[in-house]
């Protein structure tokens, strides 16, 4: 009896290191096929600006005239413009997914003497597309610890989506303000600081939950007329993430208005 019980004994764990391998060879089965469907959405993004400038080429060598030649060098550049930022933002995804250590948060930003800055770049953009900028940034907001650099990176491609989707005439505004209770982000309760993007153009409900996909770009009437690469969510998700903070995105009644929020004082990894 003894010796059946322990013939037992040893085929059940030997069920169980079976099972566990089984499982175990599963998960890595899964993690290769989402490995290459990346790879091959990525060489299909790639190839594509390439085609179009090829295209480009073979029309310039017959256009008949010069406002012809003159659309299709537009189109070239246009065309290599696109492959470069698909290349930066995929390198900058890459670079943020395997930086196992997080970003450095230790620089004190006063938000009201920044956000200027930040905004600058786009205000001649935004002066052509004739939309209207608001601006609500309490002068008294507390110190923010984190790093401009990456910070800066998440409003500007925020305000770009923003500057890109917004119809002339209409409108965006960039407010923050300080919260008083921390959210599920910090250990212990200390000021949460949010910004947030909000402007006049709407997201359908159907595909708000896709939009931080990577590549995702809600279809359009001329998708490609606004330029993009479908990555900058995907970006400004994983740095929200590394600055330790959470961000929202709603879309309703013709706005789409974006959250962040972010620890006053974040942890030090
Ligand atoms: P893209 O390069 O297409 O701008 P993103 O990842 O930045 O890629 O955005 C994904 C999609 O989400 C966009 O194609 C756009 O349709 C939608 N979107 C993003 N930001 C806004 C916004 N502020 N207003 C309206 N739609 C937006």
């Amino acid at each position: 009896v003894q010796q059946v019980a322990n013939q037992c004994a040893i085929a059940m764990r030997q069920a169980r290191l079976y099972q566990a391998a089984q499982a175990q060879v599963q998960a890595l089965e899964a993690l290769n096929q989402l490995k290459d469907d990346f790879l091959s959405t990525v060489s299909h993004e790639l190839r594509t600006p390439v085609s179009n400038m090829k295209m480009a080429i073979q029309m310039l060598k017959i256009a008949p005239s010069i406002e012809r030649r003159q659309r299709y060098l537009e189109i070239l550049q246009m065309e290599c413009t696109r492959e470069i930022e698909l290349i930066n933002d995929l390198l900058d995804l890459q670079r943020l997914e395997s930086q196992a250590d997080g970003i450095a948060l230790e620089e004190t930003i006063l938000l009201p003497d920044w956000l200027p800055s930040v905004i600058e770049p786009f205000r001649s953009r935004i002066q052509e597309r004739q939309q209207i900028l608001h601006m609500d940034v309490p002068a008294d907001l507390p110190p923010l610890i984190s790093d401009h650099t990456n910070l800066g990176r998440v409003l500007a491609e925020l305000i770009n989506n923003a500057c890109k989707y917004t119809p002339a005439g209409h409108q965006i505004i960039l407010s923050t303000w300080c919260e008083s209770e921390s959210l599920a982000i910090a250990p212990t309760p200390q000021p949460v600081i949010a910004l947030r993007v909000r402007n006049q153009a709407n997201i359908p409900a159907a595909q708000l939950d896709r939009v931080f996909e990577k590549f995702y770009r809600v279809p359009h009437a001329d998708p490609w007329q606004q330029g993009g690469t479908g990555l900058g969510l995907a970006l400004v998700q994983k740095l929200v993430e590394q600055l330790q903070g959470v961000l929202q995105v709603e879309s309703n009644n013709g706005w789409t208005t974006f959250t962040v929020q972010l620890p006053a004082q974040p942890q030090i990894l």
